[in-house]
């Protein structure tokens, strides 16, 4: 058995075997072990269906990767994996629904989903055995299907081995220790014993230069060995099997297999199985399992079925197939489906950890096997995949995450896998949980929150006294029930004044004899000279756009860094990795994670100054917020009453305005001031929706949306942020890439109801040349605008454009950058 190796892949499930295929058809030298038998995790019992419906852009990227990789296996491994074609037919009994699905066909044309719609009646026609009197439509998939999970993976396995990876079964990992060069992986050889799998005497160790764990429902005792937490685990999912209907079997004679079937609106799929139906219901209270391990004695086993439980859409499969209801239950699996608190999977580097990677918390893992195994690879082996794997990467979640949280979360997770997915969605298990001190102040004040990395903040202040599930009743794919507030607030920012809990921002300080050569190298803009600001970018090695910062430097080594809240752990390890490779050249640096410390408050609009005027203490407050004192992009320590405020004089929404970052602790007592100083300006509450669209009016580009992994900052058009004369981490990559697509904004004639979410496709001439990151409604414009990356030549001012929104293609056009005040006179004005 081999003991060395380049990559060792942890887990004999799909994902695992997908992973060790593809890495070592890029040329790694590939171990793959698996404790059990291959396939013996949850892999074995799920059903095998492979859903290209995503809302996101990257599993859409996975997913279908995974439907045209699988097709090819049987081909390159002679292992024929049955794959279904059968179609995939996702029904809609409302319109809401029918909404939902002309968003999803939005995205599925960015990324090269085919689907078609049907009505009632075309379904009628085809599959009359549906009823389809109720119903106000569908979406169909016709290349998706079905798939043998076992069957697949020993294809993937088939696969990997003749791409000369080693698989050893009947090998447990138990322990991970990094040398500084590689990892030392102690292992042992399992035996059975009466039916049991226990552990040998045998013990022994690989090295291996990187690893990655693929464990399944194991998850826990992985993140035990390694350290770390990793909220996957999985909850209860069942699925039954009826006897063979005789009037599908009748059917059948003369007519091809159904598609698998969806009822979203009744939380189920259905598809056929040897004359009869299987129904996957996605229930209310099936509950997680295995919060803490994987008890010994659970192998390939399943749980007892819970058939009250699904009670409700056992007869909405009845009803909408009205034939199976003579039909009696032939087998039953309940088996344990891992889950994450967002429902995507954690694949990537561990934070904290070098050359060790995880791919866990799966519950769609044979659909996204392939797909994952060949980002995953593109990651390890290149630096980075080609598409931005950050919605998926394991440091979106940060320290704070604990056991009780992802449990419950995960929960509802599998109970919302059939819920209408609405972009402003805001899920409402373990929540309130991270509050600034505001918080009750807020809430008393009509504020709605949104959640971001756990943080709740105001994502518009909606009426007082509001019902608790206000927010859940204004939820919309169109123009919902809290856009007038958002447009009195986008308004407010305009005309008088509004104010913004920013406090989730994600705050370092980077300072030590290292910190500037360090910071040099790091972003790509010139570094701000002492009581500066400036934006820049951190590139990753493949030159695209790791992490925005905005950096003010307080001292000649002394450096305050902003980034955006949802991404703490994700930036922090960056940082850390970075600085660590880095302090051997440049000399010390610190680094301090002051995220919860610093409340964030961001006053903006043409009366911001007027109301800090009235606070500020100093010997002279008439000219200390002046142009002279207090510059655009610059920083001040000012006092504002009794509290200590770390001024910054910039505005995300493009008014005059400053960011006030204060003591958290004081945070309540700031507030009033400022609320009570704001009263006869006409200050307004502001949450982050109204923000959202104002930066959009400037051409400010979010990170996540324009901002990521795959797209450098030349790409985002950003040129004026990226000093070319310095050397900077990623620089030569940067320009070797070239503009492969670039970043634009585009005022758009839109629906009268609808604005678009930022996940629309652009089109010239009825062909896809680019698609929106995001969307919104622009008060000053008085109609909808986005910004988005199209074809390079297609980026000039004026050219004219069609976005796809509720099926319907809409004029757009091409603006010049900052389309609002594009001399950013009211950023500057003095006073
Ligand atoms: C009833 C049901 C139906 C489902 N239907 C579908 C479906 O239709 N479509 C779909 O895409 N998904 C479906 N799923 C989900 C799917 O089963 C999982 O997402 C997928 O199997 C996860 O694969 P995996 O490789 O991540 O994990 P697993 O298959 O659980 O594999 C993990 C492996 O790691 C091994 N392992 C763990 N720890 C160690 C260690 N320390 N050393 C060595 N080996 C270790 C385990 O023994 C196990 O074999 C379903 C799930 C259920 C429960």
């Amino acid at each position: 058995m081999k003991t060395h190796v380049k990559a060792l892949v942890v887990g004999g499930g799909a994902v695992g075997n997908g992973i060790a295929y593809h890495l070592a058809k890029a040329g790694w030298d590939t171990m793959l072990v698996e404790r059990d038998e291959l396939t013996s995790g949850s892999t074995w019992h799920a059903a095998g269906l492979l859903p290209l419906f995503n809302m996101g852009y990257a599993t859409t990227h996975i997913h279908k990767y995974s439907v045209d990789f699988y097709k090819s296996l049987e081909a390159e491994t002679g292992l024929n994996a049955g794959f279904a074609v059968v179609g995939n037919l996702r029904m809609a009994q409302n319109q809401e629904r029918m909404d939902e699905y002309m968003l999803y066909s939005s995205v599925a044309e960015t990324a090269g989903v085919y689907h078609e719609f049907m009505t009632p009646a075309q379904m009628k026609e085809r599959w009359p055995l549906l009823r389809t009197d109720d119903l106000v439509g569908a979406l169909y998939h016709p290349q998706d299907g079905y798939i043998n999970p076992a069957d697949v993976t020993q294809a993937m396995a088939k696969g990997a081995r003749q791409h000369g990876v080693a698989i050893e079964r009947k090998v447990q990992v138990d322990g991970y220790k990094w040398t500084g060069a590689e990892w030392i992986v102690s292992c042992t050889r399992m035996v059975e014993q009466g039916g049991n799998l226990v552990a040998s005497d045998d013990t022994f160790e690989i090295r291996a230069e990187h690893v990655v764990t693929a464990t399944g429902n194991h998850a826990q005792r992985t993140a035990r060995l390694l350290g770390i937490k990793i909220p996957a685990i999985p909850v209860e999912h069942q699925f039954i099997v009826t006897e063979p209907d005789p009037m599908l079997v009748e059917y059948r004679k003369t007519n091809p297999e159904h598609p698998v079937l969806r009822d979203a609106d009744a939380k189920w799929y259905v598809r056929e199985e040897r004359g009869g139906w299987i129904l996957g219901p996605y229930e209310k209270g099936a509950p997680a399992r295995f919060e803490y391990s994987v008890p010994d004695s659970f192998r390939a086993d399943l749980f007892p079925l819970d058939l009250e439980r699904i009670e409700a859409e056992y007869m909405a499969m009845i009803h909408r197939l009205p034939s199976s209801e003579v039909v009696g239950l032939k087998d039953d699996f309940n088996g344990p489906i891992c889950y994450t608190p967002d429902g995507n999977p954690l694949v990537g580097p561990v934070p904290g950890l070098r050359n060790m990677w995880i791919a866990e918390g799966f519950s769609f893992g044979i659909t996204a096997a392939g797909g994952t195994g060949y980002y995953l690879a593109q990651m390890m082996v290149n630096g980075e995949a080609e598409i931005d794997m950050a919605s998926l990467d394991p440091r979106r979640y940060g320290s704070w995450i604990t056991t009780e949280y992802a449990a419950r979360k995960n929960e509802e997770c599998y109970d919302h896998v059939f819920v209408l997915h609405h972009p402003d969605e805001e899920r409402e298990a373990c929540r309130p949980l991270r509050t600034a001190p505001v918080y009750d102040r807020q809430k008393a004040l009509g504020a709605q929150f949104g959640q971001v990395n756990g943080w709740e903040r105001p994502i518009y202040y909606g009426p007082l006294n509001a019902s608790e599930d206000f927010d859940h009743k204004s939820r919309s794919f169109r123009r919902g029930a809290w856009w007038q507030y958002a447009v009195e607030e986008a308004k407010a920012i305009r005309e008088t004044a509004g104010l913004i809990d920013a406090t989730a921002f994600t705050k370092h300080v980077v300072k030590g004899p290292g910190a500037t050569a360090f910071l040099d190298w790091f972003t790509c803009n010139a570094l701000p000279k002492v009581g500066r600001i400036n934006l820049t970018y951190a590139l990753t090695p493949a030159g695209t756009t790791r992490t925005e910062y905005t950096i003010v430097r307080n001292g000649e080594d002394d450096y305050y860094l902003v980034s955006a809240g949802a991404w703490t752990a994700y930036d922090a390890d960056f940082l850390r990795k970075c600085a660590e490779d880095k302090a051997p050249e440049f000399g010390y640096i610190e680094i301090h994670d002051v995220t919860t410390q610093w409340g964030v408050f961001a006053i903006a609009g043409p009366k911001a100054r007027a109301i800090l005027a009235e606070l500020i203490k100093d010997e002279n407050p008439a000219t200390a917020l002046s142009n002279k004192r207090f510059p655009w992009l610059s920083a001040r320590r000012i006092e504002l009453g009794m509290c200590p405020v770390n001024a910054i004089r910039v505005a995300y929404t493009g008014e005059l305005g400053w960011e006030l970052h204060h003591p958290i602790e004081m945070q309540r007592y700031l507030w009033d001031l400022l609320l009570k100083a704001g009263e006869k300006h006409g200050l307004k509450l502001v949450g982050a929706r109204a923000q959202n669209w104002l930066r959009q009016e400037k051409s400010y580009r979010a990170f996540g949306n324009e901002l990521g992994r795959d797209a450098t900052p030349l790409e985002a058009a950003l040129d004026r942020f990226v000093d070319l004369k310095k050397d900077f981490q990623g620089k030569q990559a940067m320009l070797d890439v070239g503009i492969r697509s670039k970043c634009c904004t585009l005022l758009i004639d839109g629906p009268s109801d609808t604005d678009p979410w930022g996940k629309e496709a652009l089109l010239l001439d009825g062909v896809k040349i680019g698609r929106l990151t995001s969307g919104g409604y622009s008060v000053a414009f008085g109609k909808q605008i986005g910004m988005g990356y199209v074809r390079p030549d297609l980026a000039e001012v004026g050219t004219k454009l069609k976005v796809r929104m509720n099926r319907e293609l809409w004029d757009c056009v091409v603006v010049e950058d900052s389309p609002f005040d594009p001399s950013n006179a009211r950023i500057r004005v003095d006073g």
